[in-house]
């Protein structure tokens, strides 16, 4: 991609209406449109590191067995009515419309229902089981609060995915397969050291724990306890909804070695059991010619939210700073120099025609006409995981010069050596 084609502008002003540091960098770096408060457009950047993620939430899905679909946002009312989830009393983020004949209908702010009413197709016996399914949407919900950028917003991206299964073992099974799976996702988004499998109470869904996955992050919405010396796979931590002696008894642990941290619920698992599929009608017959509701599992991850702990989590006081699986682009070739027809742009066209070649993603700053200092600015605002400055003084010291933007590490190499390295990672 050539930088002089990218219609999104970069800003130095943060939006005056915009109090979050995760929109204000995303709108600045020209990644998001901010609609109305919690409503955001994603522009060309945006679209890549939402994919990204997506790529990745989408191979860890699969790994556990899951097929994808997508499912309707407009919902219909007599679904929800089925088990007690239309009023507005029990579910208070509802977005509701009616048709032209006035018949009711809703925005999705969840699927458990009309997923489990669609399975009632294809679900009949224990041979069918178990069936997994999961889907990236747009998710509605009326939110009192939308003070946090696109960690928290009216419209947003979520993957849900639910699980049929015969029984609470086969259940339990898959969970924590799928607690290993959201483990890789975020690990593989570099928030894997600083995200955490919480104990939480059941929110709308259940009385029971649920599962939530929680990134330490100060723009996050929840306080959560962490085990202080507990590490690594063993890393333990209590949302404090649920953090009482009683808790601390069942996880075996005592209250001395928990210290308080702000986090982010960029995941949440439930299980629910038989009784929504009892309420839905979602039986299958046994072996033995009876009939038994089927089990159900709910798993959510934000999206869009996790693109929200990602800029707060890594950023720095120059801009945002993507990890390498999520960057729109690996490298941003910034050439320096008045015009293209000088040497430093040549050299850049070659590279970037050579790297794209071998398949790596490229932006490259050929605007004419732009101060170092500013194109410096916006490489840095934008996060490319690895500047290249390519500038008659680059050329003259012998190649491009790279810089990380991570640790800021810089260095000049051979224009070969730099294309070496790049194409063979890449293999
Ligand atoms: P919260 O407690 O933050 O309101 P929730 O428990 O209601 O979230 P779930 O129904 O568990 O959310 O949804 C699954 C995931 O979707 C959450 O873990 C969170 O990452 C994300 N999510 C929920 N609400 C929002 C929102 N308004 N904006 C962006 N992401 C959201
Ligand atoms: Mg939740």
């Amino acid at each position: 991609m050539r930088q002089s084609k990218l219609f999104t502008k970069t800003s130095k002003e943060s939006p005056s209406d915009e109090v979050s540091r995760n929109a204000q960098l995303l709108i600045r770096a020209g990644y998001i449109h901010k609609e109305m408060a919690g409503v955001y457009s994603l522009l060309p950047l945006g679209i890549m590191v939402l994919n990204n993620i997506k790529r990745v939430i989408n191979e860890e899905m699969i790994s556990v067995g899951s097929l994808e679909i997508i499912m309707s946002s407009l919902q219909k009312k007599e679904n929800w009515e089925l088990t007690d989830r239309w009023s507005d009393k029990n579910v208070d983020v509802w977005f509701k419309s009616k048709l032209k004949n006035d018949t009711e209908i809703g925005f999705g702010w969840s699927h458990e229902e009309p997923i489990t009413l669609m399975m009632k197709n294809h679900i009949n016996s224990y041979r069918d089981l178990p069936v997994y399914v999961h889907q990236f949407q747009n998710k509605f919900r009326n939110e009192t609060r939308a003070k946090s950028g696109i960690m928290r917003c009216r419209e947003f991206i979520m993957k849900d995915m639910y699980s049929y299964t015969i029984d609470e073992d086969a259940h339990m099974k898959f969970y924590n397969e799928t607690i290993d799976a959201y483990m890789r996702v975020y690990q593989r988004l570099g928030l894997g050291d600083i995200t955490y499998v919480t104990s939480a109470s059941g929110g709308v869904f259940t009385d029971k724990f649920s599962h939530e996955f929680q990134t330490i992050c100060e723009a996050g919405e929840d306080n959560i306890y962490i085990h202080k010396y507990k590490k690594g796979k063993d890393k333990l931590a209590i949302n404090e909804e649920v953090y009482n002696a009683e808790t601390l008894a069942k996880l075996g642990a005592v209250e001395s070695d928990f210290e308080m941290v702000r986090a982010a619920e960029v995941g949440n698992i439930f299980t629910f059991g038989n009784d929504k599929c009892e309420q839905l009608g979602l039986y299958y017959t046994e072996a033995d010619g009876s009939k038994r509701p089927v089990y159900l599992g709910s798993y959510g991850i934000g999206v869009t939210r996790l693109i929200g702990t990602l800029v707060e989590a890594l950023s720095d006081d120059k801009g945002i700073v993507w990890p390498q699986s999520v960057a729109p682009y690996q490298v941003h070739i910034v050439t320096l120099g008045k015009s293209v027809n000088e040497e430093s742009y040549k050299l850049s066209e070659y590279l970037y025609i050579a790297l794209n070649k071998a398949g790596v993603d490229v932006l490259w700053d050929d605007r004419e006409g732009i101060m170092t200092g500013e194109k410096f600015a916006d490489a840095d605002l934008l996060g490319m995981p690895m500047r290249v400055t390519v500038s008659a003084k680059s050329i003259e010291a012998g190649g491009v010069e790279l810089k990380s933007r991570a640790d800021g590490h810089m260095e000049i190499v051979k224009v070969e050596q730099f294309l070496k390295s790049y194409t063979e990672e890449c293999r």
